[in-house]
């Protein structure tokens, strides 16, 4: 109880120099945080080295072993003992304090490593002899001859064994093997004209081959493409769209995944800063921001992008590890990223993810459980068990006898978004529409699926997720061209907010732009005047909290015209033509059209697709002809 805080100095103390490798040990716990954050340093030094191959070998996680080989420029033998010194580098000139072209330029990390593990580097320049030194714990030994071909590999062993208190904060080895694999995976995405290979040797004598991905070749833009499929698999190619765009002397460039293509977390985000590959808040926001649309909030788009940037507007030393970066103009580079996400995806026209379609092509296979209306066995038992499960498609009533049950009642919401009555559009009997990738509705299937009929092949629609995306992008482009409509409340409602609410009266302007009207109201709450007449009966202080939450979340009012778009996503959802519903064919063919004309429209606001397709081919190849 009487004990004194351990921060109050009762007697002066000299002033003294910390001794090197006690700084070193210091400058270590930054650094290098785990065997991860010393395999991104040594890979780092390879690339910047000049190699062209890097192989990568560990044991425990990397927690016994770290080995980095590489075939760069090497380290002359004069020079191998400075390599060790703190704030020694060659990277840097005494002007710029950061030279892009480099990783490194802190001249800490082998200084830092070998302050806390055994260390050897065995390094030979070009035309010269190899030669190694070795440090442990900070202690260094002198340089002796070894051979080698030119390159360099650094040994890292006994990582942190110098400092017990780390040591004993690490991960289990799967846990640690994982980080190192993300740390790999990110570096080669940067470097896709270097070969990679990571090898686990905890087994010394059943070394396993983890990752391996060679240099891509091409121009740069093929090169990354070429990397990204080695990485995010050939599933990634096929659904990815580019990005290309510039703003202010910023570029971006890159692919991105299809939102139907998306994943349950962030792992699949790759971004480069000039090349250095980042995990930087504002970045992972804006393309967050970008897909807000067009995914819900659990799923993960997958992206693959670089920035480029003069060098003077971005600061890379913000960070010890330097995944985080600072720009200049964080409001251009935001934009940037967003706009031309949304212009990529809205390009990407009516293309649907191939992975979606291949599953439901594994649906279709014989064999499978569908309910079958009219069972033709008669004559079939005979080819075999396969054969006789196979469903007759020949037994569903045609599209004109569907179409006569169908011409019921057209329900409130459908008339509301104006595709209900017939706007000359070819009937189910006609032939197939000029130029309409969807084709001809040819039938409904339970009450919710348009079946129709494409130029070289089927296109199986949801009529509600379809539905709903159209309403909502109605919705949006009256809310953009008008603003959107305020209606008062009889009683001002007052809702606590603690923190939030000045966060949420800093914007109260943008606010009231998207229909909400706030006001101060004592410390800590808000009154609401007017809400989104829109929504109808709401309740304000649920949209209050939701709204601030987002503002904290994004951190601009970027955030409220994405909340509205949420709010608007909600009401579309509600407002949307259900399952269940009959269509005439005329209904269906205008709804095909619209989802034509309309963008994003291939999902629904959950990221969903909206429509799948079956090519003749496919359809051949079910039926063994092909
Ligand atoms: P930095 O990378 O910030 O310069 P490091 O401590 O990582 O600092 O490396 C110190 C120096 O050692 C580098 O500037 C470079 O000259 C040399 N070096 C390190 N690793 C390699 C390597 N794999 N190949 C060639 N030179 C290297
Ligand atoms: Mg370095």
């Amino acid at each position: 109880m009487n004990a004194p805080a351990p921060n109050i100095m009762r007697f002066a103390a000299p002033i003294r120099r910390l001794p090197e490798a006690v700084s070193n040990r210091i400058a270590a716990g930054e650094v290098v945080e785990r065997p991860a954050s010393a395999v991104k340093e040594l890979v780092e030094n390879a690339i910047d080295a000049g190699a062209t191959r890097i192989e990568i070998a560990k044991a425990d996680g990397g927690k016994s072993l770290i080995r980095v080989s590489d075939d760069g420029c090497g380290i002359p033998q004069d020079q191998l003992a400075l390599a060790l010194e703190r704030h020694a580098t060659s990277k840097i000139d005494d002007e710029d304090l950061v030279d892009i072209r480099h990783f490194g330029f802190r001249g800490e990390a082998l200084p830092s490593i070998g302050s806390v593990s055994r260390l050897t580097i065995t390094s030979r320049v070009a035309g010269a002899d190899g030669w190694q030194v070795a440090v442990a714990a900070g202690v260094l030994s002198a340089p002796r001859p070894a051979s080698r071909a030119h390159g360099t590999t650094v040994e890292v062993r006994d990582l942190f064994y110098a400092t017990p208190a780390r040591l004993k904060f690490l991960r289990t080895d799967r846990a640690e093997a994982q980080a190192i694999g993300e740390v790999i995976r990110r570096l080669a995405m940067a470097s896709p004209a270097v070969s990679f290979t990571l090898t686990d040797v905890t087994e010394p004598a059943q070394p396993r081959k983890l990752f391996s991905v060679t240099g891509a070749q091409g121009d740069l833009f093929d090169q990354r493409a070429a990397r990204a499929a080695e990485i995010l698999g050939t599933g990634f190619a096929e659904n990815a769209v580019p990005v290309e765009a510039e703003r202010d002397g910023l570029t971006l460039s890159g692919q991105i995944g299809l939102p139907t293509f998306s994943r349950g977390a962030a792992v699949a985000q790759h971004i480069t800063v000039n090349g250095r590959p980042v995990r930087d808040k504002l970045l992972l926001g804006a393309v967050r921001a970008a897909y807000m649309d067009v995914l819900s909030r659990d799923r993960y788009p997958v992206v693959a992008l670089h920035l480029t940037c003069p060098p003077e507007r971005v600061d890379v030393n913000v960070h010890p590890a330097k995944a985080e970066v600072r720009f200049r103009e964080s409001g251009t580079v935001r934009g940037l990223i967003i706009s031309a996400i949304r212009h990529a995806l809205a390009g990407a026209g009516h293309r649907s993810t191939t992975t979606i379609s291949d599953a439901a092509l594994g649906a279709f296979q014989p064999g499978d459980h569908a309910p079958r209306p009219v069972p033709a066995r008669t004559g079939w038992s005979a080819q075999g068990e396969a054969y006789a499960t196979r469903p007759s498609w020949g037994a569903y009533p045609s599209a004109p006898a569907i179409d006569a049950a169908a011409t019921a009642q057209a329900p409130a919401g459908f008339a509301e978004a104006d595709w209900t009555s017939a706007r000359g559009v070819p009937g189910a009997t006609d032939a197939l529409p000029e130029g309409a990738p969807l084709g001809a509705a040819r039938a409904q299937v339970h009450e919710n699926y348009i079946i129709a009929q494409t130029a070289d092949g089927i296109v199986l629609v949801d009529q509600h997720a379809a539905h709903e995306r159209l309403v909502y992008e109605k919705l949006k482009a009256q809310s953009v061209a008008t603003g959107v409509a305020r209606q008062g409340l009889l009683i001002p409602e007052i809702v606590e907010l603690g923190t939030d609410a000045g966060r949420l009266l800093d914007h109260a302007e943008a606010l009231a732009e998207m229909g909400l009207l706030i006001e101060p109201f004592g410390p800590g709450a808000v009154a609401v005047r007017e809400v989104p007449a829109i929504l109808g009966q709401t309740d304000p202080a649920a949209l209050l909290r939701d709204v601030a939450d987002e503002i904290a979340d994004l951190g601009t009012a970027d955030g409220l015209r994405g909340r509205i778009d949420a709010i608007l996503s909600r009401m579309a959802c509600h407002g949307s033509v259900r399952s269940g519903r009959r269509m005439t064919a005329d209904e269906m063919n205008a709804l095909l059209r619209e989802i034509e004309a309309t963008p994003n429209s291939n999902t629904c606001n959950h990221g969903r697709p909206t429509w799948v397709r079956l090519g003749l081919d496919d359809i051949e190849k079910l039926f063994g002809r092909r």
